[in-house]
Parts: structure tokens; C-alpha cells; sequence
């Protein structure tokens, strides 16, 4: 079960500052209550609540910018034992605490300027009972539940796409161009993994991403959508509706991992099953798929996706279709840039599930190998990246096309 006790403060004047920039995060401890002071150079309104299971504290400022001093974050500091922020939504930043037990706000407030010190923001938490914390009726907090659940989509035929017209006589068909989604993994509040000198997984994603765009698009026969094009948290249920959306054809979501054995490295390559192949497949797909908690996403009213025969055999078609292509990607990639070896494994990735459109997820590598990290941060990895999956991409639709005209 999944529980919110929100506690809501705001200002009474909407006295936004939409450019403010938070200069400093401090945390301490004293007797019984853990203090989190930012500091800030404007006045804002804000939101702050906790949620259970995990147990986590939740502030929700308006956008701002974040100059920090060069020191780690605050981490296990009285009830707190570690803490992120980032873009939750466009307009919307957040700051997510985890702490060690079920907490309560015990008050929340913002202090104007006074001698040297600027605009604070001040929050204390106290330790509480899980009853207390539950035990309340209680509102939602407004940014975190307020999304409806999207209804299911219809299933349509086992990724069929529309037949083209016959040509007239003589005139060659004008293609139309195939629709790519490429999913940028994490941003914003969720950074994803983070690398040994310091590089987060949710920038790595993201050039990686930008370049196999435009290296796709170039060829003039796709059309290319990111899921996310900035530094923003998506959720993972609505990357799949992006896709869907968007009409994409073939869904790649783009990731890079770590692993307490800093000598493997390599790319690697996953396709969606109930059932993980290997213990490790199984633990990357709890990883990522953690995403939407990281984010301080209260899940207590998310509905089951409602299955039906239909989604079933659309998605075991397409399951089929992601991983041959998945099997196609990793020998074309091979030889292009450094790949695990045993790579193509199959793992329950909650972004792979649109039932009717083929996905897949790459690890472009091992954010925990040196070197890894630092060729993931290349150019030339990224041009070789995207040489790789055009040529895997443009034998996965001339496939289809081939099995059209049959
Ligand atoms: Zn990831």
C-alpha cells in the first residue's frame, strides 16, 4: 500500500519570483527535529508533503535555478539519508527527501532576508508513528496525483501499419516516413545513475538520444520524437503514452547503467518478458523501473492497466518484433562500440510495455567503468551509436515491408 500525508503551505501572497535561484541546501539535527534550510534568492510559494512506502518528503517550488556550493548534497543527517532535486514537470521543481522512518512536518516557512542571510526557506521534520502518518484523511498533494490514468487504448492489430495505396501506373511510391520514438531515460528530479567522476545517467541519455535523432532524421525516412528534450522528470507510464501518441512505430528507450563490478563494461540490449532471464536482468528492470518513486510520486491511486485478449496478442506480436530487432541491433552495434558479452537479455521494463508498439531498451554502457563512462560521453561514441541502430532500423522496416507485400 501506498500512502500521502500531504502537508500543504503556501504564501498567502503569490508574490512568485519565477527566476529565483536556490544558493544553498543545508541540513541538521537537533534534539528531536532534522531542520532543512534552503537558501534563496527570491520569494516563492511552495508545497511540501510526505508519502509512505518509501518513506519520503516531498517540496514542490516553482521552477528555479539551482546554484549550490561545490560540496556533496546533505545525506544522513538526523531523519534524512539522502536527498535529490530536479525538474518535475515544466514550472514545476522538486526536492525529494528520504528519510529513515515515517515523518511529519512539524512546520514550514519562508524567511524574508535579514542581515546577511537572504530568503530561507525553513522545514522541520520529526519522527512519527506509520499509524499517525496513515491514519489521517487526508488530501492529495496537488502536482503528485492529480493525473488521471489514461485510459487503456484499444488494442489495434498485431503492429500492422496501414497499407499503402497501390501506386499509379508507372510513378514510383512516395514513402511515407516511419515514426521513431527514442526515450531519453530519467531527468530531472530522477538523475538515474550516477558515474564515477561524477556524470549522471540522465545527461548521457539525453545527447545520445539528440544525436540518433538527427542522425535519423537526415536519412530523410524517419521522423524522430524524443520522449523528453530537456532536463525534465517524465513518468514512466506517460513516456508510453508519448509513443503511442506520436504514433511511433519503434519505441527506444536510451539508459546506461552501474554495478558494483567496476571492470564490466559494455553496451548492452533488452527486450520486454514476464520473466527477467537472469537474476541481473531482473534487478536492472526493478532499478529503472523505480523511476516514478524517485520522483516522489505518490502510486496509491494508479489504476491496473486493464488487459484484455486483444493488448495480449498485440503485445506478444510485438514482443516477437522487438526481439528480433533487438537481436539484428546487437550484432550491428558490435561492430560499432564496445558490447556486453551475452548482451540481449529480456526483463520486465514497465516503459516497454505499449502492448502494440515493438520496444526495446539499450544500456549504452557501465557508468561504474571508467572508461565507459568517459567514452559515453563522447562524440564519436555517440556517431558510432547511432551509425549502429540506423542500419539495424533500416533492416527492421524492410522487413516489415517485405512482409506486406506477401
Ligand atoms: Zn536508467
Amino acid at each position: 500500500m501506498v500512502f500521502a500525508t500531504p502537508l500543504l503551505w503556501g504564501l498567502a501572497t503569490p508574490a512568485v519570483a519565477a527566476d529565483a535561484i536556490v544558493t544553498d541546501i543545508r541540513v541538521g539535527k537537533q534534539d528531536q527535529q532534522t531542520r532543512l534550510v534552503l537558501e534563496l534568492s527570491g520569494r516563492i510559494a511552495f508545497n511540501a508533503f510526505t508519502l509512505a512506502d518509501p518513506y519520503r518528503v516531498v517540496i514542490d517550488l516553482p521552477e528555479v535555478g539551482w546554484r549550490l556550493p561545490a560540496r556533496p548534497l546533505p545525506a544522513r543527517t538526523g531523519l534524512l539519508k539522502s536527498l535529490r532535486y530536479g525538474l518535475f514537470k515544466p514550472g514545476t521543481t522538486r526536492i525529494v527527501l528520504d528519510v529513515t522512518g515515517p515523518t511529519r512536518i512539524s512546520q514550514a516557512f519562508l524567511l524574508d532576508p535579514g542581515g546577511a542571510q537572504s530568503y530561507r526557506l525553513v522545514l522541520d521534520m520529526a519522527l512519527t508513528t506509520r499509524q499517525a502518518m496513515l491514519g489521517k484523511p487526508q488530501s492529495k498533494p496537488p502536482t503528485a496525483a492529480a493525473i488521471p490514468p489514461k485510459p487503456v487504448q484499444k488494442a489495434s492489430l498485431p503492429f500492422a501499419p496501414p497499407l499503402r495505396k497501390p501506386a499509379a501506373k508507372g510513378q514510383k511510391p512516395k514513402p511515407r516516413k516511419r515514426v521513431i520514438i527514442i526515450d531519453p531515460g530519467h531527468g530531472g528530479v530522477d538523475p538515474g545513475t550516477l558515474g564515477r567522476s561524477g556524470t549522471y545517467e540522465k545527461h548521457v541519455t539525453l545527447s545520445a538520444a539528440r544525436a540518433l535523432k538527427q542522425h535519423l532524421e537526415k536519412t530523410g525516412r524517419y521522423t524522430v520524437k524524443l520522449t523528453r528534450n530537456r532536463d525534465v522528470f517524465i513518468r514512466l507510464r506517460d513516456r508510453v503514452a508519448i509513443a503511442r501518441d506520436a504514433g511511433g512505430e519503434l519505441f527506444i528507450s536510451v539508459h546506461a547503467d552501474a554495478i558494483k563490478n567496476r571492470n564490466i563494461r559494455g553496451l548492452s540490449v533488452y527486450t520486454l518478458s514476464e520473466r527477467a532471464s537472469d537474476k541481473e536482468a531482473a534487478a536492472l528492470a526493478d532499478k529503472e523501473n523505480k523511476a516514478d518513486l524517485i520522483a516522489g510520486i505518490d502510486l496509491s491511486n494508479e489504476s491496473q492497466e486493464v488487459t484484455n485478449i486483444l493488448i495480449d496478442l498485440a503485445q506478444r506480436e510485438s514482443m516477437n518484433q522487438s526481439a528480433r530487432f533487438a537481436a539484428s541491433l546487437v550484432k550491428d552495434l558490435r561492430k560499432e562500440v564496445k558490447v556486453l558479452r551475452n548482451t540481449h537479455r529480456f526483463a520486465g521494463f514497465a516503459v516497454l510495455k505499449a502492448p502494440d508498439i515493438p520496444s526495446i531498451l539499450v544500456e549504452l554502457g557501465f557508468l561504474s567503468n571508467r572508461q565507459d563512462e568517459k567514452e559515453l560521453r563522447t562524440k564519436s561514441f555517440r556517431r558510432r551509436l547511432a551509425r549502429g541502430m540506423l542500419t539495424s532500423i533500416d533492416a527492421f522496416f524492410a522487413r516489415i515491408e517485405e512482409a506486406q507485400r506477401r
